[in-house]
C-alpha cells in the first residue's frame, strides 16, 4: 500500500482525497518509480478543484510531476537505481500522476535527473519552471537578445513567472514583472526584476495597437493581458504565451501582427518532443541559480496539497509549491 491523492467524480459528486493505495491497482507502464517528490502547478490546482475538467479519468492521481528513483524497469534506458523526472505527457490528467509515492510510467515519458539537480529541486522547478524555460528558448529561437530592450513577465510571482523572472535576468535582460501583487516587489526584485507593474495595466480591455514598449514578453496569463502585451511590443517583437491564468480567451486584433511584425509564439510543455525538454533542463541547469530557486520554493505534505490547490487558483501562492510525498 502507499500513501496517494485521489480524486473521484460520482453521483456524490467531485472530489479528492488523500487515501492509501494498493500498487496492483497502479495503471500500466513499463517502469515503476518511487516518488520522493512532486509540485503544485496551476493545472494540479484546476485538477484537484475540479475547476477545469483536465481530469478525464476517474478514478485519477492527479500530480503532473515526480521525481523519484526507479524500482523496476521493463525499458531499455532505465535501471532500478536510476533518478528520473516526469513533467507532463498527460500523467495526472489521464495517467496516476506524482502526488502519489509510488508511479507506475512509460519509460519513454521519463527524463533522467539532471546531475545538477537534487529530486527536490528538480520538482521545486517542476513543469511550472520546465515551462518558463520552454518559453525564453523561444524567445531566443527567434532571435531576441539582452540587447533588444525590456523583456515583459506577466503573472511574475507565481511558479511559471518567478522562474522566468530569475532566468532571465540571469541571462542578462532587463526584465518587467508584472503582477497583481505589489506585496511582491521585494521578491521579485530579488529574483532580478529591475521594475514591477500592476497587472491592472493590463489586463483590462485595451487598443488594437499601444505604444511600443516591450522587445519581447513571456505570457502566463492569456485573455486581454496577452491581447494588450501584443498591443505593446515593438516593432518585431515576440511573445511566449503559455498560460490562461486570466482566461482562455484572447480578445486581441490582427493590427501588431501585420503593422508591427510582432511574433505570438505557443509554448506547450506537455507533449514537448524529447529533445526540448532535454535542451530546457540543460539551460536550466546552467542558468537558473539554485540559491534563487530555494527563494522562490515552499516545501509542503501531501496532505498539504489538497488545500492549497484552491489558495494556488486564487494567486495566492508565490512562487513554486515541493511537495514531500513521503
Ligand atoms: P501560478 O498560479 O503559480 O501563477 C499564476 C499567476 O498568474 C498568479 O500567481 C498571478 O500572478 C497571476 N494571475 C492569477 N490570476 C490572475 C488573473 N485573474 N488575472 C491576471 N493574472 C492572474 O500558476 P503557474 O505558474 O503554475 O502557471 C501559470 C499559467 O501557465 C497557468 O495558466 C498554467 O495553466 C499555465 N501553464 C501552461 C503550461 C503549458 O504547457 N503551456 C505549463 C505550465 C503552466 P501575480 O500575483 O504576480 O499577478
Amino acid at each position: 500500500m502507499f500513501k496517494a491523492i485521489r480524486i473521484d467524480k460520482d453521483e456524490a459528486g467531485y472530489r479528492a482525497a488523500l487515501t492509501e493505495l494498493d500498487e496492483g491497482a497502479l495503471p500500466e507502464g513499463d517502469v515503476m518509480v518511487d516518488v520522493a517528490y512532486s509540485t503544485l502547478n496551476y493545472k494540479d490546482g484546476l485538477a484537484i478543484t475540479g475547476t477545469n475538467p483536465v481530469v478525464r479519468r476517474f478514478p485519477m492521481v492527479p500530480g503532473i510531476d515526480l521525481a523519484g528513483t526507479v524500482t523496476h524497469s521493463g525499458h531499455p534506458e532505465y535501471q532500478r537505481g536510476d533518478q528520473v523526472v516526469l513533467n507532463g505527457w498527460g500523467v495526472g490528467e489521464v495517467h496516476w500522476g506524482g502526488l502519489a509515492q509510488k508511479a507506475r510510467l512509460k519509460g519513454d515519458w521519463l527524463v533522467p535527473l539532471p546531475a545538477a539537480f537534487s529530486p527536490r529541486q528538480a520538482m521545486a522547478i517542476g513543469t511550472a519552471g520546465y515551462t518558463a524555460m520552454l518559453c525564453v528558448l523561444v524567445l531566443e529561437r527567434h532571435g531576441v537578445t539582452p540587447g533588444w530592450g525590456e523583456v515583459l513577465v506577466t503573472g511574475a510571482a507565481g511558479g511559471v513567472g518567478s522562474v522566468a523572472v530569475a532566468v532571465l535576468a540571469r541571462l542578462g535582460y532587463t526584465v518587467v514583472a508584472s503582477t497583481g501583487r505589489p506585496a511582491e516587489a521585494d521578491y521579485l526584485k530579488k529574483l532580478g526584476a529591475s521594475a514591477i507593474i500592476d497587472r491592472a495595466e493590463l489586463s483590462a480591455p485595451g487598443k488594437p495597437l499601444g505604444k511600443e514598449r516591450w522587445a519581447a514578453a513571456v505570457d502566463t496569463v492569456g485573455s486581454h493581458t496577452l491581447a494588450n502585451v501584443c498591443a505593446s511590443l515593438r516593432y518585431r517583437g515576440v511573445v511566449a504565451a503559455c498560460g490562461l491564468a486570466q482566461g482562455m480567451d484572447l480578445p486581441a486584433s490582427v493590427a501588431p501582427f501585420i503593422l508591427r511584425g510582432v511574433t505570438l509564439a505557443g509554448v506547450d510543455s506537455v507533449m514537448c518532443p524529447r529533445p526540448d525538454r532535454l535542451q530546457a533542463w540543460e539551460r536550466l541547469a546552467r542558468d537558473l541559480d539554485p540559491a534563487l530557486l530555494e527563494v522562490m520554493t515552499r516545501e509542503v505534505g501531501l496532505s498539504e496539497a489538497i488545500p492549497l490547490a484552491g489558495e494556488l487558483l486564487a494567486g495566492r501562492v508565490r512562487g513554486r509549491l515541493v511537495v514531500d510525498v513521503n
